[in-house]
């Protein structure tokens, strides 16, 4: 299949090299050029200097950009993807955003008969780079069939959850999940040092029990080294937990502790943390 690739970050780079491994045809494009020139050293496939450019004469086009803002950037206006896309293609967007910017963009995307799909990933760095992703999804049916060959390039579990928009609600409660988590995780281990317990011991016993985690099994014995140099960052979390948070105002759930743990992170990133990853909430209890 003839595929874009837009943001060659963190994530999109593995992500397109995936699909160019899987024998698509793949153009990429990134805001930085010379990432875009890494990616072609290394993956079969070719760059575009616009969005726009990447889209042209691709079956589906596929992004993961930063925020709200950069997902509009890459796909509206003269230089926008869906300026160069056909009808009856695909859009789908991985960037972590806002329910409400995909149902906007969706909605452009089907006044020049291009499907939207928002189809925010779960599994960090690593899993982008071992085609292990968990993708979720929301759109159209038809669409999703479309695209999902090519999404099973990266995804270990690429499901449709609803329409437009499923998918990134669906992520927000993958992070509301996860930042109560890490904080207990943290707070428990800070625990152990300050007993004078063998914090490795701990969790080497305590992995074996009803406090199992992956964040224990992936992030416990780095959190005790005091290394956060894992990925996923503090300030992608805090831009997560601000996404959870104005869409809880909307629908009227409760996300007491979620709203703690995002100060938290507030002060981690005050700390000089804002690139460490996310299992740094132990920092402030070391003080
Ligand atoms: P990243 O390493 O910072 O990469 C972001 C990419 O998007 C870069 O290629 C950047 O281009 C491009 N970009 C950003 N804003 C743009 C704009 N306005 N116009 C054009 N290109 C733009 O980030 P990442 O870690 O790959 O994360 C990407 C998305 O996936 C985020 O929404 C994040 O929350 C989500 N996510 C990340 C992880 C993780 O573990 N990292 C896990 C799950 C989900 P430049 O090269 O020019 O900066």
């Amino acid at each position: 299949m003839k595929v874009a690739f837009l943001g060659l970050g963190v994530m999109g780079f593995p992500m397109a090299g995936h699909l160019a491994a899987k024998g698509h045809d793949v153009t990429v494009f990134n805001r930085t050029a010379a990432k875009a020139k890494l990616w072609t050293a290394k993956h079969q496939g070719r760059v575009a200097a616009t969005a726009r450019e990447a889209a042209v004469g691709a079956a589906v086009v596929f992004a993961c950009v930063g925020a709200d803002n950069d997902v509009r950037q890459v796909t509206q206006g003269p230089d926008g993807a869906f300026a160069g896309m056909a009808r009856g293609t695909v859009f789908a967007d991985h960037t972590t955003a806002s329910a409400e910017v995909a149902r906007e963009l969706a909605a452009e995307a089907g006044a020049h008969g291009i499907a939207f799909l928002d189809a925010p990933v779960s599994g960090g760095q690593t899993g982008a780079e071992n085609a292990r992703l968990t993708v979720m999804v929301g759109g159209d049916p038809a669409a999703f069939d479309r695209a999902k060959p090519a999404m099973d390039c990266y995804g270990r579990a690429v499901t449709l959850m609803g329409p437009v928009g499923a998918g990134q609600l669906t992520k927000m409660v993958n992070q509301i999940c996860i930042a109560g988590l890490v904080q207990g995780l943290a707070e428990g281990l800070a625990f152990a040092q300050r007993a004078g317990l063998d914090g490795e011991l701990v969790l080497d016993v305590i992995a074996k029990g009803a406090a199992q985690s992956w964040q224990m099994e992936n992030r416990g014995k780095t959190m005790l080294a005091g290394t956060f140099d894992f990925g996923f960052a503090v300030d992608w979390m805090r831009k997560d937990l601000g996404i959870c948070m104005a869409e809880a105002r909307r629908n009227g759930a409760f996300l007491p502790v979620t709203a703690l743990i995002d100060q938290f992170y507030a002060e981690v990133q005050a700390a000089g943390g804002r690139r460490w990853d996310t299992s740094s909430l132990i920092h402030r209890l070391r003080r």
